[in-house]
C-alpha cells in the first residue's frame, strides 16, 4: 500500500506529538505513526518531573486533575557521604510530578484534534532514501502484517532512543547515525506506594554516588506524601553496574520503602550528551531523544523534546510553503534549537563528562568546600553559565589536602565550557561550512573525555 503526506512523524511521544500538532494546526497533512496502540501511547518509564518554565515557554497549560501528581518547589542534591546537601529551588526548578501516561495522552489528543492522522500499531523499519533525499518511511501494520510505503515531503524521526530513521540514514544525508556507548545512561525505575510519608513532598531528591550509580545518580521524586517515583541510572561506560540490582540493594533497602507496593516498574535509556551536531538532512529532521535533545546532567528531556518538536514543525511549515525541503531549507531547525537550548546543553555536557570522571571522595570535597555552589547547580540545570568558586582560599585548602589535580581539572572544565559556548556562538548559518565546525566540536569533546576520564 502506498500513501502520501506532506509530513510523516515517526513516534507519538512528547517530541512527535508537538511536531504533529504544530504542523497540523497550520493545515498540513501529517501522518503520526507509533508502534504502540493508541491507548498505550504516553506510557513511558520516566522520572515524571517537568519544570513549569517548559509549559510557559511552549504556551501549554499546566498539568491539572489526574495529570498532576505533585507540585515541586526544588531539588535536594546529596553528596555521596550525604554530609552535604544542596537545596536548590527557584523558578527553573519549580515544576510538577506528572502522570506520564495522562500527559502523553493529552499531547496525542492535541495532535489528533489539530488534524494529524494517527497510525498506531504501525512499526516503522527504515527511511526511504532516493536521490539523496528521505522520501518517506517503510512500515508494517502490526495488526494485519501489511507492509506499507508511506511517502512524504519531510520525515521526522521522533522515535526516541530507538532512532529508527536516524540509524538507517546513509552518510551523505549528513546526520550522525551512531551514539557512543559512553554517552548513554541505563536506568531502572519504580513508582511505589509507601506506608510511610516522605520527609518533604515539595522536594525531589537526587543522590550522587559513583559506587552505587557510576556515571549517573539515583533519585526519589515524591508524588504527594505517600507515593514516589524512584530509580537509578548508570553510565553504560560501566557495563558491570546493574541498575536494577543496585536499586534493590541500596535504595529499596531504606526504611522509607518498608512494606511499600509497586505501582509501575521498568527500565529505560537516556542519551546524555550534547545534541546531535545537526538534526537535518534533505527531507529529514531528527528530534527528541533520537536527536539527543536531553539535559545531559539530570536527563530531563520532556521539555527540550517538546521544544524540538515545535521548532521543527514551524521550520518545516516554512520549507513546505517555499517548496524546498533540502537540508539548507531545513537548516533553521539547527540554528533555532542551538540558540534556544543546544549551546547550553553542550556546555552542560562538558560538566557531565567532568562529573563522571570524579571519585566519591572528590565529590564529597567539592560539595563540602562549595567549589560548586547551590546557585551554580541551579544555573547548570537551566543551562546557564556556571561560576566556579576557585578563590585563593580554596586553592590553599586544596593544596593542603593534596588535591591540586582536582583543582586543575576544575579550571580546565570551566575553560572548556567557555570554549564550547564560543563554538556554538559561531554555529554555521548554512550547511556548507558545517563539516569544519563539526570537526572542531568533535575534537573538544574527544579531548575532554581523554582528559577527565583518564
Ligand atoms: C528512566 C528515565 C527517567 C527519565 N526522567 C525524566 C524526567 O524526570 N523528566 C524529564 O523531563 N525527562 C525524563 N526522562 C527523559 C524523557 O522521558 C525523554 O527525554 C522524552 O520522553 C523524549 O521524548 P521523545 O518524544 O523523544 O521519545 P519517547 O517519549 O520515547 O517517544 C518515542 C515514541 O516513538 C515510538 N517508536 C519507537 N520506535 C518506533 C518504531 N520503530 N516505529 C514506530 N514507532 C516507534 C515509541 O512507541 C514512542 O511512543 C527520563 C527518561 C528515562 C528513561
Amino acid at each position: 500500500m502506498l500513501e502520501k503526506y506532506d509530513v510523516v512523524v515517526v513516534g507519538a511521544g512528547t517530541a512527535g506529538c508537538m511536531a504533529a500538532k504544530t504542523l497540523s494546526s497550520k493545515g498540513f497533512d501529517v501522518c503520526l505513526i507509533d508502534r504502540k496502540g493508541s491507548r498505550l501511547i504516553g506510557d513511558k518509564v520516566c522520572g515524571d518531573a517537568v519544570g513549569k518554565h517548559h509549559f510557559d515557554n511552549l504556551g501549554l497549560s499546566y498539568p491539572s486533575g489526574k495529570e498532576k501528581e505533585g507540585d515541586i518547589e526544588g531539588v535536594k542534591v546529596y553528596s555521596p557521604d550525604k554530609s552535604s546537601v544542596f537545596n536548590i529551588s527557584g523558578y527553573g526548578l519549580a515544576g510538577f510530578l506528572i502522570n506520564r501516561y495522562a500527559f502523553g495522552q493529552r499531547l496525542l489528543k492535541c495532535a489528533v484534534d489539530a488534524g494529524a492522522v494517527l497510525k498506531d500499531m504501525t512499526h516503522v523499519s527504515a527511511p526511504l532514501v532516493e536521490d539523496g533525499y528521505v522520501k518517506g518511511v517503510l512500515a508494517t501494520d502490526t495488526r494485519t502484517g501489511e507492509k506499507m510505503k508511506i511517502l512524504s515531503d519531510v520525515s521526522v524521526d521522533a522515535s526516541g532512543v530507538s532512532a529508527v530513521l536516524r540509524r538507517g540514514l546513509p552518510p551523505e544525508i549528513g546526520v550522525e547515525v551512531n551514539i557512543e556507548k559512553d554517552d548513554i545512561v541505563i536506568c531502572y525505575r519504580e513508582i511505589r506506594r509507601l506506608k510511610k510519608e516522605v520527609e518533604d513532598p515539595r522536594f525531589c531528591e537526587i543522590y550522587l554516588d559513583q559506587e552505587v550509580a557510576p556515571g549517573g545518580y539515583y533519585w526519589i521524586f515524591p508524588k504527594g506524601a505517600t507515593r514516589v517515583n524512584a530509580g537509578l541510572g548508570v553510565s553504560s561506560r560501566f557495563s558491570e553496574a546493574n541498575p536494577k540490582r543496585n536499586f534493590y540493594r541500596y535504595i529499596l533497602s531504606r526504611d522509607l520503602f518498608e512494606s511499600s507496593e509497586i505501582i509501575h516498574k521498568g527500565g529505560g535509556i537516556v542519551p546524555t550528551r550534547r545534541p546531535l551536531d545537526s538534526f537535518v538532512g534533505n527531507g529529514i529532521i531528527v528530534i527528541g531523544d533520537a536527536g539527543c535533545q536531553v539535559n545531559p546532567i539530570h536527563g530531563g528531556g520532556i521539555g527540550p523534546s517538546m521544544m524540538g518538536g515545535k521548532i521543527s514543525g514551524e521550520v518545516i511549515a516554512e520549507a513546505l510553503e517555499k517548496g524546498d525541503v533540502s537540508s539548507k531549507a531545513l537548516w533553521p531547525v539547527n540554528i533555532r534549537f542551538m540558540e534556544n537550548y543546544g549551546a547550553k546543553q553542550a556546555g552542560l555536557d562538558i560538566f557531565r563528562i567532568f562529573l563522571q570522571g570524579l571519585t566519591n571522595e572528590e565529590l564529597n570535597y567539592g560539595m563540602k568546600y562549595q567549589l560548586i555552589t547551590e546557585e551554580d547547580v541551579l544555573k547548570a540545570s537551566l543551562g546557564e553559565k556556571i561560576h566556579l568558586n576557585i578563590g585563593e582560599a580554596t586553592r590553599r585548602i586544596f593544596s593542603g589536602l593534596g588535591r591540586l589535580g582536582f583543582l586543575r581539572s576544575l579550571y580546565v572544565m570551566a575553560r572548556t565550557i567557555r570554549e564550547v559556548r564560543s563554538l556554538y556562538d559561531k554555529y554555521p548559518s548554512t550547511p556548507e561550512v558545517f563539516p569544519e565546525w563539526r570537526k572542531n566540536i568533535t575534537e573538544v569533546f574527544e579531548r575532554s573525555k581523554r582528559l577527565f576520564w583518564k
